[in-house]
């Protein structure tokens, strides 16, 4: 019996591809117009940013140091101001009755941002937002915070999200059971304890 879930934001509330085009107008600017970057490293960064935290992403295609501090200082002051909705099956997951706490990822304002054009504030107990630029903690680290706080064991919890690298490794580390949202040809071999392509599945979980 659960007691609570902890959700990821991006691509497990909402698609991160219906705004990135928007969103990353003038980031996607300040990649072309280096000259030190060829087309098909930008388009496959293009493709990672809508998944992965930038500076991650800036590590893996070995941004220069200069664009990398370019391209943070820019997101950093980057809010979404359009309006934005979540996965149909969203509903599914507000329709549960449990505490509900929201883990994410990514430049403090831009997320914050976000949350808000979802309005999706007032579905959660507690929003925490693991900014690499403000803080060294990782999601591991909040999921273990939010378990002292709340006096929860592992067993308590399940953690909801699309990434096998981020909450759902730090969760399968710390014994909680893990929900990856992601059909079954993608991440096939992710390790998680349960999988589905749409949030209903998670009510029959708990
Ligand atoms: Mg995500």
């Amino acid at each position: 019996m659960k007691r609570a879930l902890i959700l990821d934001l991006d691509n497990t509330i909402y698609p991160v591809s219906s705004i990135a085009e928007n969103l990353f107008v003038q980031f996607y600017a300040l990649l072309e117009q280096d000259p030190n970057i060829d087309t098909s490293i930008i388009e496959a960064a293009k493709s990672e940013m809508t998944r992965r935290p930038f500076q991650h992403v800036a590590d893996d295609f070995n941004f220069s140091p200069a664009l990398k501090i370019k391209g943070i200082e820019l997101l950093k002051s980057i809010t979404y101001n359009s309006p934005m909705k979540p996965y149909a099956d969203y509903h599914h997951i507000q329709s549960s009755g449990l505490d509900k706490f929201l883990v994410t990822t990514g430049f403090t304002n831009l997320q914050y941002s976000k949350i808000k054009q979802l309005d999706i504030v007032d579905d959660f107990k507690e929003i925490r937002i693991v900014d690499p630029e403000v803080s060294s903690k990782t999601k591991l680290d909040i999921f273990k915070e939010l378990m002292d706080k709340y006096r929860y064991t592992p067993a308590d919890l399940l953690v909801i999200g699309d990434d096998p690298q981020s909450e759902i490794k730090a969760a399968i580390t710390l014994g909680i059971d893990t929900f990856l949202y992601a059909s079954d040809n993608h991440h096939p071999d992710a390790v998680t304890t349960y999988r589905g392509d749409n949030l209903e599945k998670v009510l029959a979980i708990l």
